[in-house]
């Protein structure tokens, strides 16, 4: 599992205590069901593919999009961001 570490604003809990963070799990690719099957099969556990961690500023954003796979989210934060 990677330290919390805000996947948005990469503010992480050392530097930013008083912020909380908490892990979203997006929806999966089908790359990642597939390559998530195969780890099991390994008995690999690690951080999941579609989790990120979020800091309490940008959990709310990230949570209403959680029904994106993770590279769907990040396009829509990076046209969000050419829109400002
Ligand atoms: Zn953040």
């Amino acid at each position: 599992m990677k330290p919390p570490l805000c996947a948005f604003c990469r503010k992480n809990f050392r530097t930013h205590s008083e912020l909380e963070f908490k892990l979203v799990r997006f929806k999966k690719s089908d790359v990642q069901v597939v390559k998530e099957a195969k780890l099991k099969d390994e008995n690999f556990v690690g951080h999941p593919a579609n989790a990120e961690w979020f800091c309490n500023e940008h959990i709310e954003h990230a949570k209403t999009h959680s029904n994106l796979t993770l590279q769907a989210y990040w396009l829509v934060v990076s046209k969000e961001n050419d829109s400002e």
